[in-house]
């Protein structure tokens, strides 16, 4: 259906952070499939884990155990919270476990979310969503969604004892790469001890190494009671989870939520090997600090008004529309970037990225702002 206006491009092969186009033409690839293809194109360690799970087993359904689908779940747990975790198939039906985990953690509760969030486009995930032009031709949306202004007070002043979730994007993406304060996340934290409500932080985009921690709340100094995950963690393959910490680990019962592809073998070896890849004190200190980088050196180009973000996830606003940019960056300069406003720019390169392909996507972008 037409749910995308697409470039006239039509991408054949991809590695690392190269893309090739039907006729042979190379890009430089400073989106990553909108933070999906975090350890690059066509990894050689992720597919090989394909190939090898493919030959081996791809599916029995959630009705048995799978060594990569068990291993996949206790690494995913240490390596964050220490609770238990969820598979889904997208971020978008993460968020959905979630919003179920937390009503029925508080029957009947509301959940808190913030204005410029994005959190899906299922309705759960919708109604979460607090934006006019996505939510008003859906009406009627679920009920229960408290949408507050990105303000300490507003958000205390709105988790009460009726509260059964905050949940919140640590950094919004979708919405312009907004780096929430430390205030902020410390007041959500604050209001959820203090009401007992959960605080579930959405790390669809931000999560698996894109800030320069695995986990953005790392690098926040406020941790959630749970996390929602998607995007990188497959590798390049459609995966969804919702871990939890200790307390919110025994809510769901047998029956109350399942999937029928919801961490498959397939996906399941496919995230290990993206996880080996990312989950590296090395290749997060360079995530960091080509992120400092690209930000310092987006702020030297003309027509450049503000840059925002942590790590490789990174906005520039422009002093003229960003679709244009955009637009001709992949026509004429055969740069992958994409706009997340009328004038925002943003840059989510592989996270496998090195100084030069930084520099060189500068060299590109420049004369567009010029
Ligand atoms: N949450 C966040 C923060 C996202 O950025 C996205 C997608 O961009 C989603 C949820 C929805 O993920 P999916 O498209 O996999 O359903």
């Amino acid at each position: 259906m037409n749910t995308y206006a697409r470039f006239p491009v039509e991408f054949e092969r991809g590695e690392g952070v190269t893309l090739w186009d039907a006729e042979g033409n190379a890009y430089l690839d400073f989106l990553a499939g909108i933070s999906v293809c975090n350890a690059g194109h066509c990894h050689p360690q992720v597919v090989a884990a394909i190939e090898a799970q493919a030959r081996t087993l791809m599916h029995v359904s959630n009705l048995y155990f799978t060594r990569p689908m068990v291993e996949l779940a206790e690494r995913l747990s240490a390596s964050s919270l220490g609770g238990r975790v969820y598979f889904a198939n997208s971020g978008a039906e993460a968020n959905e476990a979630a919003l179920k985990l937390v009503r029925k953690a508080r029957p009947r509760g509301d959940v808190v979310v913030l204005h410029g969030g994005f959190h899906g486009r299922t309705y759960g995930a919708l109604s979460a969503t607090f934006q006019e032009s996505k939510q008003a031709p859906f009406a009627p949306l679920v009920p229960g969604f408290v949408p507050v202004a990105r303000d300490p007070e507003a958000l205390d002043a709105a988790v009460g004892e009726t509260t059964a979730a905050v949940l919140l994007e640590p950094i919004q993406g979708e919405t312009g790469v907004t780096v929430l304060s430390g205030e902020l996340l410390a007041a959500a934290r604050a209001a959820c001890d203090r009401t007992g409500a959960a605080l579930v932080f959405d790390e669809v985009q931000t999560g698996m190494g894109r800030t320069g921690t695995l986990w953005a709340y790392e690098g926040v100094g406020v941790v959630p009671d749970a996390i929602t995950v998607a995007k990188a963690l497959g590798g390049g393959l459609p995966v969804g989870a919702l871990i939890t910490g200790e307390r919110l680990a025994d809510v769901l019962a047998p029956g109350d939520h399942g999937s029928t592809f919801g961490g498959g073998p397939v996906i399941a070896a496919a995230a290990h090997a993206a996880l080996d890849v990312l989950d590296d004190p090395a290749l997060l200190a360079r995530v960091r600090e080509l992120g400092a980088r690209l930000r310092e050196s987006l702020r030297e180009l003309p027509g450049v008004l503000d840059v925002r973000g942590r790590g490789l996830m990174v906005a520039a606003d422009v002093d003229r529309s960003a679709p244009d940019v955009v637009r001709r960056a992949l026509l004429e300069q055969r740069l992958v970037i994409n706009a997340t406003g009328p004038q925002t720019l943003r840059f989510l390169p592989p996270l496998v990225v090195e100084q030069s392909h930084v520099d060189d996507a500068l060299a590109r972008l420049a004369p567009l702002l010029s």
